[in-house]
This record gives structure tokens, C-alpha cells and sequence, in this order.
């Protein structure tokens, strides 16, 4: 039986990412070979990639004057890699999470770094606001979704300097108003394709601002000459996401989704918000994630959590234990997740009350 995926990443693909690839790793493009065994230069391969950064571009709308790359080392390598071609001087970043804190250790590597604003003594339980963005800064990063928290921006930022931002968990679950970005990063295996690809967006125009001598592979010029192929990129994660990206457009693109994944969410909160067992853990509602769902036990029931889970597993539902720095659970609501999968795991968290009144 087909599970009910919450896994907050690796993470749930569509069933026709799966079986395409399925496919194509018995016979890839009628070539007799599979796209494991394949050349990343063969003709084929490149149609594969060529229509990949093309759907990309048409599903988000990507202005002119930005590429599309494909690249190793996932979403943690562009904490480094953006600060290595983007600071010259000074950047500002927002500390919302474990992944934007990474970011920021990663930055004060290359020059100065102004931290914004904080949500760590709270656990990261909201997303700080009212803080000011120095003008002079090179870029401001934010992380969009804070996976392991439960929180998202859901607006592109007004700030007086360039945009970078980490959309590793939310990407295609919103439209981006690209006029302000220089770069926008997302590791593949949350809303794309299976582990091993990095989708980068980057301006070119902002490249080749910084003095400093950069290594050939962690230069974005170089993937951008050489179009991902400088060295071998991730074939077959790139060949699930054009996969995913052709899914997403028979959809009806990303309002469609957007329309989807709020649905769910609101399904979940209200959900949570109805139940004396359950509660949420992000303290101000307007900064709930849609994508990760982070919730606990009231005190009277806590110790009832392990239970909930074993519970869950008999219907099917995997992966809603929360991150190990945070405990409780986390339903990841990706946008190849159905609502049938939601409305499963509402009925069983009713019944588990029930049970236990
Ligand atoms: C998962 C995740 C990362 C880390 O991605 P890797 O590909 O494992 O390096 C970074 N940022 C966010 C927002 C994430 O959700």
C-alpha cells in the first residue's frame, strides 16, 4: 500500500515523477540504455536539461538576464558559494532558523555580516519584524521557509539593497517578483526531485562584483558559460525534476499549486486550532508555514506523543515526527502531497482524541 508521505526531506514525489523515472532508468528516450548509463553530453541528455531550465523559467516567470543552473553539494554549498561571489563588503542576513544561521556562519567567512534580526532565544518560533536593512549592504538573505520551525515569508521583502534568499522548502508553492533578487537557491529533494541537485537562479549581471579570487567550481560564471556542464552535473535528479516540472505545468502552474498547498494548510491548522490535544508551535499565526505543519501535544497529553505516532503508522502516515532539535511533529504538506494524505491524518489525530478523552 502507498503510504501518506510527510517526510520533511527526501520528500514525497508525484506519482508521475516516480514512474517517468522508473521508466527512464530501464530505458532512457528509446536510446536501449538506461539515463543511469548515459552520457550527460548525449543529445538526448541535453534536451533533458535544455527543457528542464526552460520549464523553470516559464513556470516562475523568470525575467531576462537570469540563468537557470543545476548543481551538486545542495542547498548548504550556496551558503558559501553566494557570499564567495556576492560580498564584497557587507551583507545582511535574518536569522529565522538552522538553515539561515548556517548561512550566516558560512558568510562571516567573506567579509562583514549584519544580522537583522533574531528569533533564536524564542526556538525560532516566529519570524522577527520591524527590523531595518542597512542600505549599503551588498545583498540581504533570508530563508523563505524555515523547514525545521514551521515558518515562512511568503512576501518578497521591501528592503533598500539587493535580494538572495534560500527557497529550498517553498519554491514553486508561490509567484517571485524577480526585480529585486540577485540569486534565489533551492535543494531539490523538498518540492523537486530526489537528492543531489541544486536549482540556482542567478542574475548575471551581479556576478564579477567581488575582488577576491574564486575556485573555478564554486563560480557561478563557470556554470553559466559551460550551461551545468562544466563537470558532470546530477543526470538523473535533473531528469525528476524536469519530471516534476512538467507535472506541476499539466497542473495548471504554480497558482494552481499555491491554491493547492494553502488549502491543505488551512485543513491542518484548523484542524490543530479546533483540538485540545494538539497545538501549534509558531506563536504568531501569520507566520505559518504551508509546506511544514510543526505542532505538539498540550502538557496534559505529551506523554501520549510516541503513542500518536505508532498510531499514525498503522494508517499509513510516515514521517510526522518532528526534527530532533524540536520534538513533537512536523507534516511536511509539499505541493505533490494530495489532500486526500491531509484529511487522512486530521481523521486519524479526531479518532486518537476520541479515543483518549
Ligand atoms: C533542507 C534545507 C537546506 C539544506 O539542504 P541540503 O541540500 O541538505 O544542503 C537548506 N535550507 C533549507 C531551507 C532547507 O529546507
Amino acid at each position: 500500500m502507498k503510504k501518506h508521505n510527510f517526510y520533511a526531506g527526501p520528500s514525497i514525489l508525484s506519482e508521475y515523477t516516480i514512474r517517468n523515472t522508473a521508466d527512464a532508468i530501464i530505458n532512457f528516450a528509446d536510446m536501449g540504455l538506461s539515463i543511469l548509463e548515459v552520457s550527460h553530453r548525449s543529445k538526448q541528455f541535453q534536451a533533458v536539461i535544455d527543457e528542464a531550465s526552460a520549464m523553470v523559467k516559464e513556470l516562475l516567470e523568470i525575467p531576462e538576464g537570469f540563468h537557470v543552473l543545476w548543481l551538486g553539494g545542495g542547498a548548504s554549498m550556496q551558503f558559501c558559494m553566494i557570499p564567495f561571489n556576492f560580498l564584497a563588503k557587507k551583507a545582511a542576513y535574518i536569522d529565522t532558523g538552522t538553515w539561515a544561521s548556517n548561512a550566516i556562519k558560512e558568510a562571516r567567512l567573506f567579509g562583514d555580516v549584519d544580522v537583522v534580526a533574531s528569533s533564536k532565544e524564542a526556538g525560532y518560533t516566529f519570524i522577527p519584524k520591524g527590523f531595518e536593512v542597512p542600505a549599503d549592504a551588498d545583498y540581504f538573505h533570508y530563508t523563505t521557509n524555515n523547514t525545521i520551525y514551521g515558518t515562512e515569508i511568503r512576501k518578497d521583502p521591501v528592503v533598500p539593497c539587493r535580494i538572495i534568499a534560500d527557497m529550498s522548502s517553498d519554491i514553486f508553492s508561490r509567484k517571485i517578483d524577480f526585480s529585486n533578487y540577485d540569486a534565489i537557491y533551492a535543494g531539490a529533494q523538498k518540492n523537486l526531485a530526489p537528492a543531489g541537485v541544486t536549482l540556482v537562479i542567478v542574475r548575471e549581471d551581479a556576478l564579477g562584483k567581488v575582488d577576491r579570487q574564486i575556485p573555478t567550481m564554486l563560480d557561478y560564471r563557470t556554470h553559466i558559460k559551460k550551461g551545468s556542464m562544466f563537470n558532470t552535473p546530477p543526470v538523473l535528479p535533473i531528469f525528476s525534476a524536469l519530471q516534476t516540472l512538467r507535472y506541476y505545468k499539466q497542473l495548471g502552474g504554480i497558482a494552481e499549486l499555491e491554491r493547492r498547498d494553502l488549502e491543505k494548510a488551512a485543513y491542518l491548522y484548523d484542524a490543530i486550532d479546533s483540538s485540545n490535544m494538539f497545538e501549534g508551535t509558531v506563536t504568531d499565526p501569520a507566520d505559518r508555514s504551508i509546506m511544514n505543519v510543526c505542532f505538539v501535544m498540550t502538557p496534559e497529553y505529551k506523554n501520549l506523543e510516541a503513542d500518536f505516532i505508532e498510531f499514525c503508522a498503522q494508517r499509513g502516515i510516515v514521517g510526522i515526527k518532528g526534527h530532533r532539535s524540536v520534538g513533537g511533529f512536523r507534516a511536511s504538506l509539499y505541493n505533490a502531497l494530495p489532500i486526500e494524505s491531509v484529511k487522512v491524518l486530521v481523521d486519524a489525530m479526531h479518532d486518537f482524541e476520541s479515543t483518549h478523552k
